[in-house]
């Protein structure tokens, strides 16, 4: 219910986005056709054309940006599980999330061990749920006036289990506040919507995994996610199970 309810907010949230796009591609457009229109009709000044290709140019690289970041998120995400490389998806986000951080003057630190560990696991949700802890407590750090805001983002492989842990040093919870994570709607910010948490929450038991968390206010936060490896003997123990 919840993994729903959060699919139809961001079905809504891409359709909004959708009808500013419209105008946001019809004023380059718009700009593209008036200069056009002022070099065919006679302008011969070279530098004047030559400053009008320059903005038509930018105006078609704005719109092409426009485009390519609309495709990216209106791209569904399917429910399908498979063998997932975690260490490459924390590749991805740290590449993905390094220049949130640093626009908030927080340090970001992703470390895992040389080996490649699999889960079963969607591998684009399991994306989102990494981008939004780290958004998360890039944001927490963001809200304390400290030299410097730090997320530290650590796997663990021990036998059976994958162990992340996400630690930031910003704003922290109450007791209160942390107990309520995950249930849908609670933010503690002005333009929150509280849906990353209740998505993150769900694809993870979804994983077959748990969250847990420590907090305190004022002195941070640190969400401990485990995971269960993904090994051919699970596999065949699950095709066991189905036949
Ligand atoms: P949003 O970020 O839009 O508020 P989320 O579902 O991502 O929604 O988070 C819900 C709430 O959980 C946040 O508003 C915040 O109060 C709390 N929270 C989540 N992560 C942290 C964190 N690392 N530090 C402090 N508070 C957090
Ligand atoms: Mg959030």
């Amino acid at each position: 219910l919840f993994i729903s309810y959060a699919q139809n907010e961001r079905v809504r949230a891409i359709s909004h986005v959708a009808a500013s796009l419209v105008h946001e591609v019809r004023n380059p457009l718009t700009a593209v056709k008036g200069f056009l229109t002022l070099i065919r009709d006679g302008v011969t000044d070279r530098g004047r054309i030559e400053r009008y290709i320059e903005i038509c140019m930018s105006e078609i690289a704005r719109t092409e940006y426009i485009l390519s970041e609309y495709l990216a998120i209106s791209k569904p995400i399917g429910d399908k599980q498979e063998p997932t490389d975690l260490e490459e998806l924390l590749r991805i986000t740290k590449d993905v999330m390094s220049p949130y951080a640093n626009m908030h003057n927080v340090l970001l630190e992703i470390s895992h061990p040389p080996e490649t560990v699999w889960i079963l696991a969607n591998p684009d949700k399991m994306k989102q749920v990494l981008v939004n802890f780290i958004k998360n407590a890039v944001e927490a750090c963001a809200e304390v006036s400290h030299a410097r805001g730090k997320v530290t983002l650590r796997l663990q492989i021990a036998a059976r289990k994958v162990t992340l842990t996400i630690q930031d040093n910003g704003i922290g919870m109450t007791e209160e506040q942390a107990k309520r994570l995950g249930s849908v709607y609670f933010s503690t910010k002005s333009s929150g919507t509280g849906l990353g948490m209740t998505f993150s929450y769900q694809a993870i038991l979804s994983f077959g995994g748990t969250v847990n968390v420590q907090s305190e206010p004022g002195a941070g936060t640190k969400f401990t996610i485990q995971l269960p490896i993904y090994t051919r003997d699970v596999e065949e123990a699950r095709e066991a199970v189905e036949a």
